[in-house]
């Protein structure tokens, strides 16, 4: 634990108040360009708007050559406002109504990963009612699991994807092509996954798994997009999983699956947290420090409302808040285990128990690692606190200060 809080945490919370979410673009940039390094050459990086729809952040991702995994209107529209490609922004999700994909198609979406053969006719319908010439991955559940997967959501029965079996037995469902061809298949087999070999290892699977489906469809792949799972610490410090390895064993396993150089599939890959994960820190205050019943609480003026709010249900690993004190601490005064909570009126309002700390009312507290699934992926409307205002740093710049708000609008007529 550092007793410092170091610049610019302390001006940025003079300007801009307390809680502070700061996002820094160099971060952005050094994770991308990690990344990209990793993989195989020609192969294409989607940003997964979902960890983090900051404009500033997509908007520097499209710069360096990221397309975008979009899953709502408002994402695509973040997405192509912000300059990404329209050909690589994919517009994923298991349910969509006529009306959405309608909607995304006018908007200007063009390829879609499909779930099932029902949704695959909602999108035909949709391409056919708005002239859209729309293309399509099959998002695929494969036979088997990889195993190693932190969050494992395909080889196990799932909402997300067409399981494999289906697809080699009713290769007919899917091969009306007109106005909205299959292209390609979609893979995203879990999510945070920490080793190198496993992530590896799970792309040669997904590899594996789509000779035998396009075999059995009949079809020559454009795009494969095996997904992701690329890691990053949440709100505990980093540390960086050597991707190193990942890239040569891929283009060797494509080589071999699909040997004809004429006809290989360019490969897509998806990340959210690992490409902005390390960009984002969440300041907060620390209100008041007070005793209960022998344990220590200390209370700050931010809860799951902004970081952690799928934490407070049980969805994410809880937080492990490296706390860094300001004014430092006297040698001598005794660190003691706190339940670091936050102003909400619930008790699931916390970030941590027992954490040995030494805190004091006034204390700013940093997070780091939150620039994935913090602001968005919390309880904003839970109890209509403000959102924290978001700070985005270009080196030692301010590039842009906004807050979020959310607000009511009465309907004059139904929408
Ligand atoms: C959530 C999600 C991602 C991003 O996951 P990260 O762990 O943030 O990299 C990518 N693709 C799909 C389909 C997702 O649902």
């Amino acid at each position: 634990m550092n007793d410092v809080l170091p610049p610019p945490w302390g001006p940025l919370v003079e300007t801009y108040g307390s809680p502070l979410y700061v996002y820094r673009l160099d971060e952005v940039r050094s994770a991308h360009a990690d990344l990209a390094a990793a993989l195989p050459a020609d192969a294409r990086v989607l940003y997964s708007l979902k960890a983090n729809p900051h404009p500033a952040v997509v908007a520097e991702l499209a710069r360096r050559g990221c397309g975008a995994e979009v899953s709502s209107r408002s994402e695509l529209l973040t997405a192509l406002d912000a300059g990404m490609d329209p050909g690589a922004v994919l517009y994923t999700g298991p349910g969509r109504s006529a009306a959405e994909a309608e909607t995304a198609m006018r908007a200007g979406a063009r390829l879609f990963s499909v779930d099932s053969a029902a949704q695959y006719g909602v999108l035909r319908r949709a391409a056919a009612r708005t002239g859209t010439e729309a293309e399509v991955l099959l998002r695929v559940n494969p036979m088997r699991a990889t195993w190693g997967s932190g969050l494992t959501m395909t080889g196990v029965p799932s909402q997300f994807g067409i399981d494999e079996e289906e697809l080699l037995a009713r290769p007919e469902r899917y091969a009306q092509a007109e106005g909205c061809p299959v292209v390609g298949l979609h893979f995203y087999l879990g999510s945070n996954i920490t080793s190198a070999d496993a992530l590896a290892r799970q792309f040669g699977d997904s590899l594996e798994a789509a000779t035998r489906v396009c075999g059995r469809l009949g079809i020559q792949p454009r795009l494969l997009d095996l997904g992701g799972g690329f890691p990053r610490a949440y709100a505990r410090s980093d540390e960086v999983l050597d991707l190193g390895s990942i890239g040569p064993a891929v283009q060797k396993r494509l080589a071999e699956c699909f040997p004809d150089p004429a006809h290989r599939p360019r490969l897509l890959f998806e990340s959210g947290r690992h490409l902005v994960g390390a960009a984002g820190s969440l300041i907060a205050r620390v209100l008041d420090v007070k005793e209960s019943k022998g344990r220590t609480f200390a209370v700050l003026d931010s809860g799951i409302n902004h970081l952690g709010g799928m934490s407070g249900l049980g969805r994410l690993p809880r937080i492990e808040t490296e706390f860094v004190c300001d004014p430092p601490r006297q040698e001598g005064e005794e660190a003691v285990p706190v339940d670091v909570v936050g102003p909400l009126c619930t008790p699931l309002d916390f970030w941590a128990r027992g954490r040995s700390a030494r805190l004091r009312a006034g204390d700013l507290v940093v997070v780091p690692n939150v620039g994935a699934y913090g602001l968005t992926a919390s309880l904003l409307a839970f109890l209509g606190r403000d959102c924290p205002v978001e700070v985005v740093l270009d080196g030692d710049t301010v590039a842009g200060a906004s807050r979020l708000v959310y607000e009511r609008r009465p309907l004059s007529s139904a929408p």
